[in-house]
């Protein structure tokens, strides 16, 4: 079925005029229409403008004519941009992002705007100011967060691709709970200037895919140096997909003890396990290792991000950008009436504990210790690294949760991340892809393999992950439902 085709596929069709741009786009559309209603994971989309890139697409280009689905917190210019927040309610990007340049400079144009957790803040997708987005494995359960809309997308056969964000697992978690290939590439490869920020050291945009294949294709348009973007590197281009294909041989995965503990759930750790006994059955040789830092990573990142995000939170301020309250009445109330009525409670939360963590008195023992154990993380991965290519765990330490399982207690769904935000303090590369199945209550669930790479490793990365999933059928299954 056209919705589900990879990105590769789709575009043999496209080249050799099987189906025409606006034919794809079309299919697209009429899922859209009959099964987001249920979903609910596009906040918004526009037809006519998508119909009209589809017609102008320049087939010679190695995206040429494919439509990507777009996390709410990147901007295209003339869309909304609202990070599925009230206080940009009404905000309209007036420039595109750079990746959403790099997509058009390879053919590829922007389709809808995919729900988030609110800037990002979640793991589930049910902090969106507007709905919340469900998991088309099972309509009672999230698809993971924050983006969630463009795991669900995709998962749902409603994009070809789309782009999201990881800031501490964002890309890779809901990739995993919608059985999507999601990868979050080494910090500054790929440009954040057009992202609305949540926590600048460790935000990276990245692709959620059908396939690794495309994932790399997909990389490959995204990265590259930017003037705008201080932090993104000044590496020569490169393919990644060059080492596509080849096998294992030589590999050497590293199994990290602390990543399988208990509280992970049984079958989750059953198709890991079966994952790790595949790939060295092709070739690949598997250690153990230690990372001996793990345990103070949720905690490191909780101080870092919500310091960052409540200095970055501050130019919401009702002055430049989206809602404005009727309420105020001098410019002090006007700030504090719009941050009031815009954000919601999981963002509040964040913009206090982050103000306390920076506040004088409380700096140097929260900030500043943060940032040091932050380093011993690194020097954890540094060290393994030194002995093994890549790392291999569970991306998430369950399958898809139900909706309002977690929603009240902000320390569960903090945990939701255990596996992921490390690689983030860190600024390394990192993919998830579908490894198998659990049951329950008679519903199929996706499970996440992630496999963890040092920085700019993302070539390895996709050899790996590209050398299992031609061995397994994880990632040909389309969610029942639909
Ligand atoms: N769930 C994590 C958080 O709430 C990670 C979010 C993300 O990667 N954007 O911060």
């Amino acid at each position: 079925m056209l919705p589900f085709l990879s990105i590769a596929k789709a575009r043999k069709l496209l080249v050799t005029k099987k189906i025409s741009p606006r034919e794809l786009l079309d299919e697209l559309q009429k899922r859209i229409v009959t099964i987001n209603p249920k979903v609910q994971a596009y906040l918004s989309w526009d037809y006519e403008k998508a119909a009209l890139e589809a017609q102008r697409a320049d087939l010679s280009k190695p995206l040429g004519g494919i439509p990507i689905g777009i996390k709410d917190a990147i901007l295209v210019q003339g869309a909304p941009a609202f990070s599925a927040s009230r206080i940009l309610e009404g905000y309209q990007a007036s420039y595109d992002a750079t990746v959403i340049k790099n997509l058009r400079a390879a053919g590829a144009y922007p389709l809808g705007r995919l729900n988030m957790d609110e800037f990002a803040m979640g793991s589930s997708t049910e902090t969106s100011a507007f709905h919340p987005t469900y998991n088309p494995w099972d309509l009672s359960r999230t698809p993971g967060g924050s983006s969630g809309g463009s795991a669900a997308a995709l998962a749902a056969g409603m994009a070809m691709a789309a782009l999201g964000s990881d800031t501490g697992g964002s890309i890779r978690q809901p990739a995993a709970l919608c059985g999507c290939v999601g990868m979050k590439p080494t910090y500054g490869r790929v440009s954040r200037y057009g992202l609305i920020a949540f926590a600048s050291s460790l935000d990276q945009i990245g692709p959620l895919t059908h396939t690794v294949e495309d994932s790399a294709l997909l990389l490959n348009a995204l990265a590259g140096p930017d003037p705008k973007d201080s932090t993104s590197l000044s590496l020569p281009g490169e393919d990644f997909t060059s080492q596509l294909g080849r096998d294992l041989q030589g590999i050497r995965i590293g199994i990290p003890k602390e990543y399988f503990v208990d509280g992970i759930e049984p079958q989750v750790r059953q198709c890991v396990e079966k994952a790790i006994a595949q790939l060295t059955s092709l070739g690949a040789e598997a250690v153990e290792i230690s990372l001996p830092h793990t345990q103070y990573a949720v905690s490191v990142y909780y101080i870092i991000v919500t310091a960052e995000a409540s200095s970055n939170l501050a130019r919401f301020d009702g002055v430049r950008y989206g809602h404005r309250s009727k309420k105020a009445n001098d410019l002090l109330s006007l700030y504090e009436q719009t941050r009031e009525e815009g954000f919601g409670a999981e963002v509040k939360r964040r913009i206090i504990l982050g103000t306390y963590v920076l506040s004088s008195g409380y700096y140097d023992a929260y900030y500043l210790r943060a940032q040091k154990v932050r380093t011993l993380i690194r020097r954890d991965f540094e060290e393994a690294f030194s002995k093994v290519d890549l790392l291999v765990s569970a991306t998430s330490p369950e399958t898809a949760f139900r909706c309002g399982e977690k929603s009240n207690d902000p320390l569960k769904m903090y945990l939701a991340d255990i596996f992921t935000i490390a690689a983030n303090l860190a600024g390394i590369c990192g993919i998830s892809l579908p490894c198998g199945f659990a049951q329950k209550e008679g519903k199929k669930l996706p499970v996440g393999l992630q496999l963890l790479g040092p920085s700019f490793a993302e070539k390895m990365l996709f050899r790996v992950a590209h050398a299992y999933e031609e061995a397994t059928a994880w990632h040909q299954d389309p969610p029942p439902l639909l």
